[in-house]
C-alpha cells in the first residue's frame, strides 16, 4: 500500500525550532498528520543521536520504529554548507537520509574529523563544499539519498538567486548523476521544477521543513511502495523516479515566491519586473529575486509546453505523463481557524482539529478523500465547505516574497479580521 513521507523537518536542538520536537510527540503528531514515515531531522546532533538511539529500534528495513507507534522513522539531516566556489559565496543546504545507525555515526566522524561543530545547532553549518559532502556521504553508504533542500530559495537553495548556481551540473560536477532527486521547498512547484530539464530525469519531493508539530506534513511526498520494502524501496523510488506524487503547499504561499524588499514594502510579479526592473524604487538597492523570477530565468522549457492538466485537483502535465502528479492543499488547522475567523494556534481550533482527525483519520486523508457529507456530521458545513473550497482551488492568494510568506484566503474578504488569543499549543502534552 502507498505511504506517506515527510523527510525535511526538525527537532528540538535546530535553531529557531518548538522545544516541544521530540520523538514521542512527533509519533503522536505524525498519526495525527497521517504520515507514515517521519525523518528523524538532525541526526547529526550528538544529543539529539542519543535520545534517537534511546527511544527508536531498528526494525530491519532500514526504518526505525518508537515502541507502540505507528509512525516510522528513518535518518535524516539537514546540513548548510557555507563556502567559496567559482569565485562565488555559496550557501547551499542539503538534505542526507542513510540506512543506518551505523552509517550515521560514521559521518558524524567523519565531519567532526573535519572540524566541523556538530553540537550548536541541529542543522551544521560546515565549510565544506555541497560537493565534498556528497562525496564523503557516498563513502559511507551507496544508498546515501542527497537531496538539495528548497532548491530554489534566493540564500539557501541550490538554485538560489544569491548564493546558488544555474545548474545541477555547476555545484556537483562528476557527481552529479548521484543527485536522485531535489526538494521543491514552499515557494515552487513541480511544475515550475518541470520546466528544468536537467531535472527531468531526477525526482521532485516535497517535505514540511517543519519547525514546529502543527507544520508536519505542510508538504509531503506519497510512495506507492509498500512500507515493509523499508529503506530500500524508498530510496530505489527516489532514485528511479517512481513516486507516486506530491501534497503542495500553494507555492504563492513560500516566503519567497514573488521579487521585492520587504522593508520597503516593494513587491513585483514576474511582468512586473520586466517592466519595472530589478532595483528597489525606495532603496536603490537590488530587489531579492523571487522563486518564480528565478525558474524563469533558468527554464529552457514554457510552462505551455508542459500542458498542465487538473483532473479532479490532481495536477499532472499532458506532455510528459511519466512524471508525478501533485495536489495543492491548505493546512486543516488554517481552514478551520478561517471557518472560526480566529487563528490557528487557540486552544477552539485546536479542539475541532482534534476532534475530526480523531474521528475521520488522519489529516491527509480528510483534506484529500473523505466525504464533505462526513465533515459537515462531525464539524458542521462551513468547514466541509472549506475543505471543498480547497479541493477546488476556489482560493485568493496573496504571494510571498522577500521573506514574507504569503496570504491565503479561502473565504476572501469575508471573514474579517482575526481575534487576538494566546497562542497554546497543548495537544498532545
Ligand atoms: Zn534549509
Ligand atoms: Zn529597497
Amino acid at each position: 500500500m502507498a505511504y506517506v513521507a515527510d523527510l525535511h523537518l526538525h527537532s528540538r536542538f535546530s535553531r529557531a525550532c518548538s522545544q516541544k520536537l521530540n520523538i514521542p510527540t512527533l509519533s503522536a503528531w505524525g498519526k495525527t498528520k497521517g504520515i507514515n514515515v517521519l525523518g528523524t531531522s538532525d541526526f547529526l546532533h550528538p544529543v539529539w543521536f542519543i535520545e534517537l538511539k534511546n527511544q527508536l529500534k531498528e526494525d530491519g528495513s532500514g526504518f526505525l520504529i518508537h515502541d507502540g507507534s505507528e509512525t516510522k522513522f528513518v535518518l535524516s539531516v539537514e546540513v548548510a554548507s557555507i563556502y567559496s566556489h567559482k569565485g562565488k559565496g555559496r550557501r547551499i543546504h542539503n538534505v542526507i537520509l542513510l540506512p543506518d545507525f551505523a552509517s550515521a555515526e560514521r559521518f558524524q566522524k567523519e565531519l567532526l574529523s573535519r572540524h566541523a561543530n556538530l553540537g550548536s545547532d541541529g542543522r551544521p553549518i560546515v565549510g565544506i563544499s555541497s560537493k565534498d559532502l556528497l562525496s564523503i556521504v557516498l563513502q559511507i553508504s551507496e544508498k546515501a539519498i542527497f537531496i538539495p533542500a528548497h532548491a530554489w530559495t534566493p540564500w539557501f537553495g541550490i538554485f538560489g538567486s544569491e548564493s546558488g548556481y544555474d545548474s545541477l551540473e555547476e555545484c556537483f560536477e562528476d557527481l552529479t548523476e548521484y543527485i536522485y532527486g531535489i526538494e521543491t521547498g514552499l515557494s515552487s512547484d513541480p511544475a515550475m521544477n518541470w520546466r528544468i530539464k536537467e531535472l527531468d530525469n531526477r525526482s521532485i519531493i516535497s517535505c514540511s521543513d517543519a519547525h514546529s508539530l502543527p507544520n508536519l506534513g505542510r508538504e509531503a511526498t506519497v510512495f506507492d511502495e509498500r512500507l515493509e520494502q523499508g529503506y530500500q524501496g524508498l530510496f530505489e523510488a527516489i532514485k528511479n523516479q517512481k513516486i507516486a506524487g506530491t501534497i503542495e503547499f500553494h507555492p504563492e504561499e513560500g516566503k519567497y515566491h514573488y521579487t521585492g524588499h520587504r522593508n520597503c514594502n516593494i513587491k513585483y510579479s514576474p511582468e512586473e519586473t520586466k517592466v519595472k526592473g530589478a532595483i528597489c524604487p525606495k532603496c536603490g538597492r537590488g530587489l531579492t529575486v523571487g522563486v518564480m523570477e528565478r525558474v524563469e530565468k533558468l527554464a529552457l522549457r514554457s510552462n505551455e509546453e508542459l500542458r498542465i492538466d487538473n483532473v479532479k485537483g490532481i495536477i499532472k502535465s499532458k506532455a510528459f505523463p511519466e512524471k508525478a502528479g501533485y495536489r495543492m492543499l491548505v493546512p486543516l488547522l488554517q481552514i478551520i481557524a478561517e471557518s472560526f475567523n480566529t487563528a490557528p494556534t487557540t486552544q477552539k481550533v485546536l479542539n475541532e482539529y482534534e476532534k475530526l482527525t480523531d474521528l475521520l483519520g488522519g489529516e491527509i486523508k480528510i483534506l484529500t478523500k473523505v466525504d464533505t457529507g462526513e465533515i459537515a456530521k462531525v464539524s458542521g458545513s462551513k468547514i466541509a465547505e472549506g475543505v471543498d473550497k480547497v479541493r477546488r482551488g476556489d482560493l485568493v492568494i496573496d504571494p510571498g516574497y522577500d521573506g514574507v510568506y504569503g496570504v491565503v484566503k479561502i473565504w476572501g474578504s469575508e471573514a474579517g479580521p482575526k481575534e487576538e488569543e494566546t497562542p497554546q499549543l497543548e495537544l498532545f502534552d
